[in-house]
């Protein structure tokens, strides 16, 4: 026995609007997306022997397959974009070389949902960053934004940069706190750097744990001229930086 399921929000319901509204909708009807998902059911089944499966298609780009054979109740979710190829999702369940790799080529690239916004009132990112990218010469430039207010306004800790990696389109954003005059243009440089530096030395799997900032990123970290400046600076104007983003968030109830 197959069950298919659709992760909320993966179709608009019928006669009324999506409960969520999709971030990516399939590309194929429903229907359509059903009798592929039940296809790729039956051949899991057959392959490993099993009386029932439940199949879930999403949109996940993070999770794009994953899979629990064993056990009464045998489960499969894998990303709709995959669905049309159910001989390389039975590959990568084998854990055959290559298997998985060949299965994130075939996501569709990211539909981004906000603009980018990369010239601020005091700092352009792209003028920044151009700066910066001739010292990584091996990594494709990524897109750059600044980010937006956080809802919640921070209590100890700022996150002043992220960056979005593959399979997600590359994006590095920077907190709106630093677009500011009292903020040297050196140190959003720096901060756009380290945020660089994720996609030149990919996080690196330990065990269970996931390692963001493994010694080759922290030695390359270190090599960067503004490196002891720019984490002086950083402490000696967090609480400040934090104030601000308290009282914008205050301004704006
Ligand atoms: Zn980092």
């Amino acid at each position: 026995m197959i069950e298919v399921c659709f992760r909320r929000g993966l179709f608009a319901t019928a006669g009324g609007p999506p409960a969520q509204a999709p971030t990516q909708a399939p590309a194929q009807s429903p229907s359509d997306t059903h009798d592929a998902a039940l296809a790729l059911g039956r051949a899991v089944l057959q392959r490993h022997g099993l009386a029932r499966l439940e199949v879930t298609i999403h949109a996940n780009r993070r999770h794009v397959l994953c899979w629990r054979l064993r056990g009464p109740a045998p489960q499969l979710q894998v990303h709709w974009a995959l669905l049309p190829r159910p001989d390389a999702i039975l590959a990568a369940i084998e854990d055959q070389d290559g298997a998985r790799q060949r299965l994130l080529k075939e996501l569709p690239p990211p539909r981004r949902v906000t603009p980018l916004r990369p010239r601020g009132s005091t700092h352009d990112l792209e003028a920044l960053l151009a700066h910066e990218i001739p010292r990584l010469p091996a990594i494709d430039v990524p897109a750059v934004t600044w980010g937006r207010w956080p809802s919640i306004p921070p209590r100890r800790r700022l996150r002043l940069g992220s960056c979005a990696l593959p399979p997600h389109e590359p994006l590095i954003r920077i907190h709106p706190v630093l677009d500011h005059r009292t903020v040297p243009a050196w140190f959003v440089r720096f901060i756009l750097f380290h945020e660089l530096l994720h996609l030149a030395f990919p996080p690196e799997e330990v065990g269970t744990r996931r390692w963001l900032h493994p010694p080759a990123f922290r030695r390359a970290e270190a090599s960067h001229l503004d490196h002891d400046r720019a984490l002086a600076w950083e402490r000696a104007h967090l609480d400040e930086l934090i104030l601000r983003c308290r009282q914008r968030r205050a301004g704006a109830r």
